[in-house]
């Protein structure tokens, strides 16, 4: 049976009526509550709930006519859980006649809604978001009607600018909402460099096409060429002489290198060889492009495939110059703001751009450990990369949105997610600030637990932040990318001033210095490693090194003698056996013995650590807990072992989390049997960096977190808002929980006190 239709009373009065009661004075609950029962009475329901969403993506009954008053604040769902998280995580109204019939549909008990059967339901949006859901329901079978659900649409909209003034839910959670964004355009790619910025398109030029080949003279071509060189090699002067980067800054040598391998004498020749069969100078250009991609289809090493970019970007820019482009530049009609639209970008492309009005880049390809993204980065570019599509959705001079935290970008946005995104650049200011005043404060959190707060390093000069961020040491230094800028083995003179350099820097605060880690996938000098299927659970890392134990003992050589008088920090990487250890640990035996006999100053004493990345060591820990003074857990490969799933494969990145309840009660096992043995553990991969997982590290009873040197201030500031003891007992209640993950749970913890994450 279904009962009449009823039509709602004039929407035009309602909305003046509803606009009367929200700039009405007093408490904005109460404004909320007046809402819930006016919507109830307008369209003839017997029950009005309004939920509205929480940082964690959950759903918290705000106001509600008609069902239980103390349920107000205490029932809380998730998205895509029940009608009302059904209606969130699909962004659309859902019209039920009988409800109890819909999948989804569950019993909220504490709410009293056991009776209702018709239900009428509309996402609350803001900026193309989910920001709540407002619903009806009676008790009779009924079929609500499209003028109802207009009506709801349109009270949703004005509840949508009472959430948005703050009161309600602070501004710092509305922007993390996330979510289905439903409204603007918007492409997906993934964050290169972070920070916000909006301008308007610029579409960067494609290569230049060739339309001659064969040519009539190659004496011309050979001129052709050589002018075009003088050109780009001048443009190159100029690029780094307009840089701010100083003698000594990494950022400076990588566009030294750039600039050498515009002169380097083999590309050079290959190209007048292929001039000297016939060629245009343009199309022997091009086909020594082509030689240098298939040589980098071969190439699995990432710094090498980086390289080969770098000289394929050369041979671009040289056509452009062979065809006389003109060089993109400033002009008069250049806007004040601009966003670089991309399918990819050539590492000094963006310096052809004028630095001032560059706000942001996106492009179709991209990666985040690439040269381009390194310099973004150190310029505070905004950068959001692999946005597929991106080029076909955007025409020069369109207003872009690149949000370079989240790796999104918007095309031609309006006015509200303008508006949205202007809000939440003030709020990013204001986190900046509050993450710098943290500067120079200890790490303690509100119970006065100390969290050591290390901090990671290995590229050059990166060890160097360590005084300035106000690091307790540094948690892991990874030795091999030193290796890589050699094409030689570095001798064990060059290593130990390498390391004793670091030291230096360091003063007396700790350095745990990696041994290499290397393998088919991440290269150094002349070891031979050959191609492999599997090259993360391959022939690589310590395991490379009980094989070539000279490699090793050099190294550790090298250590001994740079940290002469002082603690060495020795860390073994990829130790799957407590034999491996020993075994490495009796090549340190010989070389110690080895420096005696040379009458070589000694360590004062020599710390033994493992990581901890392989799970077998799980099984082997009375042992292997017997033997070391610390523990790095190397959280980035301990997941892709835990859950069979590789680090860098794209369609597995957040797939599995570390945020499980099974790494986390795995971690807060470990660290009680640490404790047992009196091994420091600290956890070094990449969750050490990021708030909420260094947050549920804590709580899990991690004290020792090592990340890079931009993490630490977020890190600290979360921290110093934190109380230990009451999140761990939270935590100890969750490990068994069958949940794919606790983030959200422990979003939601940290929301509710007051934890800034
Ligand atoms: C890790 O595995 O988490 C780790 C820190 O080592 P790397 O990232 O160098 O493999
Ligand atoms: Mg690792």
């Amino acid at each position: 049976m279904t009962t009449d239709r009823v039509r709602p009373s004039g929407p035009r009065r309602l909305l003046s009526r509803l606009r009367a009661v929200m700039a009405a004075p007093g408490d904005v609950q109460a404004r909320l509550d007046q809402i819930a029962k006016m919507i109830a009475a307008n369209l003839v329901a017997e029950v009005c709930t309004i939920y509205l969403m929480r940082a964690g993506r959950v759903l918290e009954l705000f106001a509600t006519e008609g069902l239980r008053d103390e349920a107000k604040h205490k029932t809380r769902l998730e998205v895509g859980h029940g009608l009302v998280g059904h209606i969130a995580a699909h962004a659309r109204p859902l019209i039920l006649s009988d409800a109890q019939k819909h999948p989804e549909f569950t019993y909220v008990r504490e709410t009293g809604e056991e009776d209702f059967r018709s239900f009428l339901g509309v996402p609350i949006l803001r900026a193309g978001h989910v920001i709540g859901v407002v619903s009806v329901r009676n008790r009779a079978l009924k079929n609500y009607h499209e003028e109802e659900v207009e009506t709801l649409q349109t009270i949703a909209m004005v509840l949508a600018e009472l959430v948005g003034s703050g009161d309600l839910i602070p501004h710092v959670e509305l922007h993390d909402l996330g979510g289905n964004a439903t409204l603007a355009p918007h492409i997906e790619g993934v964050s290169i460099g972070s920070g916000l910025a909006i301008g308007a398109a610029v579409i960067h030029e494609a290569p230049v096409v060739i339309r001659k080949f064969v040519a009539d003279n190659p004496d011309e071509e050979r001129e052709r060429l050589r002018v075009a060189l003088g050109s780009l090699h001048q443009s190159l002067d100029e690029i780094i002489a307009d840089s701010d980067f100083v003698p000594g800054d990494e950022h400076l040598d990588i566009l030294e290198a750039y600039r050498m391998f515009a002169h380097d004498r083999g590309w050079l020749s290959r190209i007048e060889e292929a001039i000297d069969t016939g060629l245009t100078a343009e199309a022997a250009v091009q086909r020594e492009q082509e030689e240098i991609r298939a040589r980098m289809a071969q190439v699995t090493d990432a710094y090498l495939r980086e390289r080969f970019l770098d000289v394929i970007d050369l041979g671009n820019r040289l056509l452009n110059f062979l065809s006389g482009r003109a060089v993109l530049g400033s002009d008069e009609e250049t806007p004040e703001d601009i966003v670089v639209i991309a399918r990819s970008l050539g590492l000094t492309d963006m310096f052809h751009y004028p630095r001032g009005r560059l706000r942001g880049i996106v492009t179709e390809e991209g990666s985040p450990t690439s040269h381009l993204a390194i310099i973004a980065n150190s310029l505070d570019l905004p950068f959001v990369g692999q946005a597929k599509g991106i080029l076909t959705s955007v025409d020069p001079g369109d207003m872009v949105i690149v949000d370079g935290n989240n790796g999104v970008v918007y095309v031609e946005p309006g006015e509200d997610v303008v508006q949205a995104f202007d809000e939440r650049l003030e709020m990013e200011a204001q986190r900046q600030q509050i993450v710098s005043e943290v500067r120079g404060k200890p790490s303690v959190s509100r119970d006065g637990i100390n969290i050591k707060l290390l901090m990671n390093a290995g590229l050059p000069n990166e060890h160097e932040d360590i005084e300035s961020v106000g690091a307790d040491g540094i948690g892991l230094y990874r030795t091999e990318f030193a290796f890589m800028r050699y094409s030689e083995m570095p001798s064990v003179d060059i290593q130990t001033a390498l390391y004793r350099g670091v030291l230096d820097k360091a003063r007396d605060l700790p350095v745990n210095f990696r041994v290499l880690d290397v393998g088919s996938d991440k290269k150094v000098g002349p070891l031979k490693i050959s191609r492999e299927d599997n090259p993360a659970i391959g022939w690589r890392s310590l395991r490379i090194l009980l094989d070539r134990p000279v490699v090793l003992r050099q190294q550790l050589r090298a250590m001994l003698r740079a940290a002469a008088g002082k603690t060495l920090y020795l860390l073994f990487p990829m130790v799957a056996d407590v034999a491996e250890l020993d075994a490495a640990r009796a090549l340190l035996d010989l070389e110690v013995t080895h420096a005696r006999a040379k009458r070589f100053v000694l360590p004062e004493d020599i710390k033994i650590g493992s990581m901890f990345e392989v799970p077998a060591l799980a099984w082997q820990l009375p042992a292997l807990l017997s033997r070391v003074d610390f523990l790095a857990v190397g959280s980035n490969d301990l997941m892709q072992f835990m859950f069979a799933s590789d680090r860098g494969n794209p369609k597995l990145v957040n797939r599995y989390d570390v945020l499980s309840p099974a790494f986390l009660s795995f971690i807060n096992s470990l660290v009680g049997r640490c404790e047992e043995h009196g091994v420091e553990l600290s956890v070094c991969g990449a969750a050490a960096g990021a708030t909420t997982d260094a947050m549920a590290l804590i709580g899990a009873g991690v004290r020792n977190l090592s990340m890079t040197a931009a993490s630490i201030g977020p890190v600290k500031t979360m921290v110093r808002s934190l109380s230990v003891g009451p999140l761990s007992e939270y935590l100890s209640t969750l490990y068994e929980l069958p949940d794919h993950s606790l983030r959200d749970r422990l979003n939601e913890y940290a929301v509710d006190h007051d934890i800034f994450l």
